[in-house]
């Protein structure tokens, strides 16, 4: 009798033991990077995007009061929504492109911190696994880009999304993107989106944010994203998400109170701007603030509040958002 008690005590534990190391996979399945933090203090980030013209169309002048804003917030990192280096990606991990359009640009004391960045449709033209590759980190310590992953940082966890393959008309012109790595595409986006479900479903952050390329609302040149109004929108419905962060469009903008309780911002200012083309007939009451011009926003987060700043290539503050928790 006690022999059949051992077995089925053994058997048990081997269960227990099974079932926590399915869920460890399961939920280890994005790469998670710790940033640290200030115990009990704000969290502040500057968020930026569409920027690496090695300093032209203004790059230079947006990476000036990106520094000096950063040093005013004392920011713990920087994001990049993407399309880091144009028009092209990087050709490999020693291309100059590298040093010339981010390693010599933002050169603040302030920004000397981690950069976590995202790859945009542009940086698909290129070598999309030089950008990846950790060399590209002994280059400039600052640099990390995943493909999709997670920051955990303190009592935020920021969810990088990666937006490009969701978009079909991408895949229409083949020879122009690298899809090494996402073929087969369903494959890809199918496991993507389970794991990304999973991650915001187990987090356990008081704030948590998505970062992707694409926009999913936006009233810019480019507009909303179909395939993530589809895909992405009801999981960060179902998830409570409240700020979605994007790039791509080539400006600065704020929708909200389309029906789901999320901010929408957009940072694709870091450089070249401008396009004269907005479509606010189809979000017009939605639209809190549209900018179409080069800047960055900076986010500040207590366990209670968040503070969010939209700025112009001269550092002035052009529109403010206050959430509660
Ligand atoms: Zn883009």
């Amino acid at each position: 009798m006690a022999e059949k008690y051992r077995i089925c005590i053994t058997l048990l534990s081997l269960l227990v033991v099974c079932v926590c190391l399915m869920k460890a996979t399961v939920e280890a399945r994005l790469t998670q990077i710790v940033q640290r933090t200030r115990f009990n203090g704000p969290i502040t980030f500057l968020a930026v995007g569409d920027w690496g013209r090695k300093g032209a169309f203004n790059q230079s002048a947006v990476a000036l009061k990106m520094g000096e804003i950063g040093a005013k917030l004392g920011i713990d990192f920087v994001v990049s929504t993407g399309d880091n280096f144009y028009k092209h990606g990087l050709t490999g991990v020693n291309d100059s492109a590298f040093t010339e359009s981010f390693t010599k640009i933002y050169t603040a004391r302030s920004l000397q911190r981690p950069w976590y960045a995202i790859l945009g449709n542009h940086d698909y033209h290129g070598n999309t696994e030089a950008q990846l590759n950790p060399a590209l980190k002994r280059r400039d310590r600052r640099w990390n880009c995943h493909r999709s992953y997670i920051v955990r940082a303190g009592f935020l966890d920021i969810f990088f999304i990666d937006t490009t393959p969701f978009v079909t008309k991408y895949f229409a012109k083949v020879n122009k993107f690298n899809w090494k790595g996402i073929l087969p595409r369903n494959r890809y986006l199918s496991n993507l989106i389970r794991d990304f479900k999973t991650s915001l479903r187990t987090s356990k952050a008081t704030w948590k944010i998505v970062v992707g390329h694409h926009p999913v609302r936006s009233i810019g040149a480019r507009g909303d994203t179909s395939e993530l109004l589809q895909l992405l929108l009801p999981i960060l419905q179902a998830n409570k998400v409240p700020i979605y962060i994007n790039g791509h469009d080539h400006c600065l903008e704020h929708i909200n109170n389309t029906g789901v309780p999320i901010e929408f911002l957009t940072s694709g200012g870091g450089s070249r701007a401008w396009s004269n083309v907005s479509h606010r007939e189809r979000l017009k009451n939605n639209l809190k603030f549209y900018y179409d011009g080069q800047g960055f926003i900076s986010v500040q987060l207590t366990r209670r509040a968040a503070n969010i700043v939209f700025y112009d290539v001269y550092g002035k503050p052009l529109h403010t958002i206050n959430l509660k928790k």
